[in-house]
């Protein structure tokens, strides 16, 4: 009897010793499989959203997309229901000329606007890398500056007449075409923005496309924003050039003015260019966003909010 006992005893701990091996073998798998699913998913996401947003996609649908990214930004700081933040729009000028600068500006995934010279390279592809990075895009119009012999090409002059400009302006939306485009600024512009009949003539055919106006205000004298208003357009008008000197200090210090504005009238629009010291600072500058009471926005967010103000 007692080596029977003894033999009972010895054989008890056998099952407890199998089902606890078991267990966490059990569990390990689990926990692997988890991992692995995860790893999963992650790269399935990554090569969906270059392909989500499409060019050729419905305007509706790609807007739905792009908007979510906007508000997928990590680094934007976070927002309660009802709480006011100022408004900031940082618009890149004269992209699609230099196609190393252009990338570069186009690596920084974020809420920035990026406007494209409408006589730019890879036009169509660089769009859709700017969609994809979640840029708004808007189209830089070339308009006759003051006192310059040689223009660029595409520009609209004072020279031209109405139906000159209206079929100037149709062939720059034109190579647009597909494109999310939600409106236009002026590259250039300090004579041709002086002047309300061609101004006029400019508008009108931006009320049609229903896209707003960005007067990157290279003269003061720009009458840009009495025609916006005769014709039912948006206006908008730039507060900050970022980059008058490709100068990592000054370009700094032209950020915090763009802050500043920011916070005294609610939103502010800076300009930049695709430099290299402007893509340092500004890479630099989204990475302390979600510590700073600022919202970085699409430009049309600023041309909504300024709607529902007035
Ligand atoms: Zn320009």
């Amino acid at each position: 009897m007692e080596k029977k006992d003894e033999e009972i005893e010895d054989l008890t701990p056998t099952p407890w010793l199998y089902w606890c091996v078991c267990g966490i073998v059990g569990l390990l798998c689990l926990g692997l499989l988890v991992f692995l699913h995860d790893v999963y998913a992650n790269a399935g996401h990554k090569q969906t959203l270059s392909k989500e947003v499409s060019i050729l996609m419905p305007a509706k649908e790609r807007d739905a997309i792009i908007e979510k990214k906007e508000q997928d930004v990590s680094a934007q700081p976070a927002v309660k229901t009802g709480e006011k933040i100022p408004l900031m729009a940082i618009v890149i000028d004269d992209m699609g000329i230099n196609q190393k600068r252009t990338k570069e500006i186009l690596s920084l995934q974020a809420p920035l606007t990026s406007s494209f010279l409408t006589y730019g390279k890879n036009l169509k592809e660089l769009c859709m890398e700017a969609q994809n990075a979640g840029h708004e895009i808007i189209i830089h119009v070339p308009m006759e500056p003051e006192g310059q012999a040689s223009l660029a090409p595409d520009t609209l002059s004072v020279s031209m007449t109405d139906e000159e400009i209206v079929a100037g302006l149709k062939q720059m939306l034109q190579k647009f075409e597909g494109v999310n485009v939600k409106g236009v600024n002026n590259h250039m512009g300090s004579l041709f923005t002086m002047s309300a009949p061609k101004m006029d003539v400019v508008m009108n055919v931006l009320k049609s496309n229903n896209m707003f106006f960005l007067d990157s205000k290279t003269t003061p004298y720009s009458v840009a924003g009495q025609l916006a208003e005769k014709n039912g357009v948006r206006y908008l008008k730039r507060d900050v050039f970022l980059d008058n000197q490709n100068d990592y200090a000054y370009i700094s210090k032209q950020l915090k003015e763009a802050e500043k504005i920011a916070q005294l009238q609610g939103y502010s629009i800076a300009i930049g260019h695709p430099k290299s010291q402007t893509f340092r600072v500004l890479k630099e500058w989204l990475e302390t966003l979600k510590n700073k009471k600022i919202r970085l926005v699409h430009l049309s967010k600023l041309a909504l909010h300024k709607d529902s103000k007035e």
